[in-house]
């Protein structure tokens, strides 16, 4: 009887394990860390990947009682918006709050990973999320990403272009919008000589060869470059593969900060600030002057986004939501825009729901918790 009790309890205990870094590297795939802007510091910043993760709670930014939460409720891996390390830290004696939170985490084995611009970029990210609680129709970038694309061209026989598309396509090259497996062939000439020591997939060496081959293109982020290399490599029949990539002065369309849309219906801008004060949770708004017209066009960005007043502007949206907004950017409305500071926090903690769902729709049965300690930091009198 003892026997096949314990045993049963064994079998109910049982669970899989799993490593923090498969948890981190789902939310990566969603939103790639090569996504995070240059002054960021994304990813995990304390802890082990290795180690086996037992939960994770999510919250915006990391303080104390943050990291008493996950010690208390047995999650030994935080998920944060904000990353809690972001300038270099030369001593550690718990002066600061950042310090004590990284020495109770390692005491604890609690690791703490933040996801931060990278979501802010990636498509459904921070912004999208505020569109969707707005029911914003027509989402487009309000920032597009730069410098991040190139398109990547090589030369094959005409027998092997079927299989190379498809392997290039599988590891993320030609995703263009709504499309992916976009690429470009044509047909033309190829010619080479096989020098001593070579060892030529069609010709003979020393022997001049011309032979009919499709070139093929694709365009791609550059922080998957590596790989689409080695994929081309490794699929395509010559020894040597002539490849050729160029960078490209085109903005990233689908993949940038903020976005724009439009409301399903004009809204006055008394009723839209209430919507907006409502589904935030916001104490106050600060505006710009009011002016007097109908809210058909939408700009918003999640968090700090006062450097994109003059996009919103150009967007032709009727209004713009973020957060810290200073005084003298006020003046920047100049009666063709409302600007309106919603505030940090509260443009950004659905953030967390982002983050649940990507963990939760790969791992259906593994803990998830929002913080229930989390409070914004800001307080209204
Ligand atoms: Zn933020």
């Amino acid at each position: 009887m003892t026997k096949l009790i314990v045993f049963f309890v064994t079998f109910v205990g049982k669970k899989d394990f799993m490593q923090i870094s498969q948890i981190t590297d789902t939310l990566e795939s969603f939103a790639p860390i090569a996504l995070q802007e240059s002054f960021d510091n994304c990813g995990l910043l304390v802890g082990n990947p290795q180690c086996e993760a037992t939960g994770v709670l999510l919250c915006i930014d990391v303080v104390e009682n943050i990291v008493d939460e996950a010690i208390a409720s047995g999650c030994n891996l935080i998920v944060a918006h904000h990353p809690l390390i972001f300038r270099g830290i030369k001593k550690l004696n718990g002066k600061t709050y950042i310090e004590r939170c990284i020495e109770k985490a390692v005491k604890n084995d609690v690791a703490i990973y933040a996801a931060h611009t990278n979501f802010d970029i990636t498509r459904r990210g921070v912004s999208h999320r505020m569109a969707k609680l707005l029911n914003l129709h027509n989402i487009r970038i309000l920032s597009p990403k730069k410098d991040i694309l190139c398109k990547v061209v090589t030369f094959i026989p005409y027998d092997y272009l079927e299989k190379l598309k498809v392997a290039v396509a599988q590891v993320g090259a030609g995703h263009i919008g709504n499309y992916d497996s976009c690429s470009f062939s044509s047909s033309g000439e190829g010619s080479f000589r096989a020098l001593e020591g070579a060892q030529p997939f069609v010709g003979e060496a020393f022997t001049l060869h011309t032979e009919q081959e499709s070139r093929v293109e694709w365009i791609l982020p550059t922080y998957i470059l590596d790989n689409v290399l080695n994929t081309i490599k490794s699929t395509h029949p010559y020894e040597e593969p002539a490849i050729d990539v160029y960078p490209l002065a085109n903005k990233w369309d689908n993949y940038g900060l903020g976005v724009v849309g439009e409301l399903t219906e004009e809204r006055t801008e008394k009723d839209f600030l209430l919507q907006v004060k409502d589904i935030f949770e916001v104490k106050a708004i600060r505006h710009s002057p009011l002016l007097n017209k109908k809210i058909r066009t939408v700009a918003l960005c999640g968090g700090s986004g006062a450097d994109f007043i003059a996009d919103a502007k150009r967007s032709g949206a009727d209004i713009y939501l973020t957060g810290d907004i200073t005084y003298h950017r006020f003046f920047e409305a100049e009666n063709s825009i409302v600007i309106a500071d919603i505030g940090h926090f509260e443009s950004e903690q659905y953030t967390k729901e982002i983050f649940y769902e990507q963990i939760t729709k790969k791992f259906p049965n593994f803990v998830v918790r929002f913080s229930e300690a989390e409070r914004n930091i800001v307080s209204y009198f």
